[in-house]
């Protein structure tokens, strides 16, 4: 499998250079040179197949001759070992819990899959070429991106993240894993992580000294195994004998991207139908047809505050760059805060499900498309579990909330962050450690 840049001014790629390189060097993001169908006969007898299985057929034309079967199946098998439940919140209305990893996040697939490659790819080399991954944080890839990395070889990960703007639980992710993991705590908002980052990555100063590479979602190994979701839930709707429609409460749009390949794949999915907070670039796009990327606007489901969407230039050339096209497959819908805790309260009040601000979303989307829509049944994505955003949902549901596990084990762990405020002090930081 090759893969070429949307900017079409780079060279083509295998799996194996786009992963590494994540991004192409005319700063196009890479898409896949060909698509192939799964065969049909895979949908008709999807329920007898295990989630493993399923996701090692969908995954496997994309990684191609990079990584032996055997050990493509290993890593789809790790990367897995959690559960993906599909839950009835009401009649119609199902939710996909894709929060059941370790870092409590959606991301920990594409994490833990990308984290699996490059260790993968790293191996035989000389142990002295250690990679660093260096990466900027509002909160949930941060923890995915640790957690994945963890003590992955030939591999070292640093994390910058705005000093006091992530959660409690958030900071002690990044923060308490030690070994190949280092937080870096910055005086500043994300947006100066961010840039942080990108000046690092253009300093030749560190040419020599450190391989600095990202984790960022626009990696097609980040991308691309968030596909399994929609098989995974697809299964267990199959027996309904209706048409799916999928809701996926959406920033960068590269989680419902991948669910538009899992449909090139093959996969019978009926709509897709994505939820935004007040940054609402797609769904104006689709109601105006003019593309407007905005500075951010902070909001209660920070994780989709996104002015810039990175992966929509992939949709469009899944769709074919034809609006109308687009249009036939993909409804938006935008919400403020305001609508959000009250979708947090309705849930919970009328169906019982304690949902988190983004996944609301996705349900307040869901249910606006299915007013138009009776033949179908719905499945929203619940993209992170709600006790990561205790500060924001309202207190009477926080009330409710059950600590999982692996946060209680957290806690009491002891964080170590370096505290910087420039890029020298960074910039020093990572010659001398
Ligand atoms: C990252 C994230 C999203 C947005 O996913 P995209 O792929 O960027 O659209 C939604 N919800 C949560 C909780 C996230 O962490």
């Amino acid at each position: 499998m090759t893969y070429y840049s949307l900017n079409h001014n780079a060279p083509k790629v295998s799996f194996r250079e786009a992963v590494v390189n994540g991004l192409a060097p005319d700063k196009g993001l890479y898409f896949p040179s060909e698509i192939k169908r799964l065969p049909t006969t895979f949908f008709e007898k999807i329920e007898d197949l295990d989630p493993v299985t399923i996701a090692f057929e969908a995954i496997k034309q994309f990684v191609g001759d990079d990584i032996p079967e055997n050990d493509l199946k290993e890593i789809v098998r790790e990367v897995l070992s959690f559960d993906f439940p599909v839950k009835e919140v009401e009649e119609g209305i199902h939710v996909l819990e894709l929060y059941h990893g370790p870092t409590l996040a959606f991301k920990d697939v594409g994490a833990r899959f990308m984290a699996r490659c490059l260790g993968y790819f790293n191996k035989n080399k000389e142990t002295q070429e250690k990679v660093t991954v260096l990466v900027a944080t509002s909160g949930d890839t941060g923890g995915a991106v640790a957690n994945g990395f963890y003590e992955v070889g030939g591999v070292e990960v640093v994390i910058l993240y705005p000093s006091g703007k992530v959660s409690e639980i958030q900071e002690k992710q990044l923060t308490t894993l030690g070994k190949n993991i280092s937080a870096i705590e910055v005086d500043g908002t994300f947006d100066d992580c961010q840039a942080m980052v990108k000046k690092a990555f253009l300093d030749s100063e560190f040419e020599g000294k450190r391989t600095l590479t990202s984790a960022n979602s626009i990696n097609v190994a980040r991308w691309l195994p968030q596909m399994f979701y929609y098989f995974f839930a697809y299964r267990k709707l199959k027996s309904e004998g209706k048409k799916v429609v999928f809701s996926v409460p959406s920033g960068n749009f590269g989680n419902i991207c991948a669910g538009m390949m899992a449909q090139k794949l093959g996969l019978p999915v009926h709509h897709f139908v994505t939820g935004t907070n007040a940054n609402k670039i797609v769904p104006d796009y689709l109601k105006t047809g003019e593309y407007l990327t905005q500075p951010s606007v902070a909001t209660i489901s920070n994780a989709m505050d996104v002015g810039a969407p990175s992966n929509f230039v992939r949709i469009q050339q899944i769709y074919n760059n034809d609006l109308e096209v687009l249009r036939s497959q993909l409804t938006g819908y935008s919400y403020s805060d305001d609508e959000t805790r009250e979708a947090l309260q309705h849930l919970y009040q009328n169906h019982n499900y304690i949902a988190d601000p983004h996944g609301a979303i996705g349900y307040l989307a869901l249910k606006e498309y299915l007013k138009d829509d009776k033949e179908s049944v719905g499945v929203f994505l619940e993209t992170a579990h709600p006790v990561k955003f205790l500060d924001v949902i309202p207190k009477n549901i926080v009330d409710e909330i059950q600590l999982p596990d692996v946060v209680k084990s957290l806690l009491p762990k002891e964080k170590k962050a370096e505290k910087i405020s420039t890029y020298q002090e960074l910039k020093s930081w990572l010659l001398t450690n």
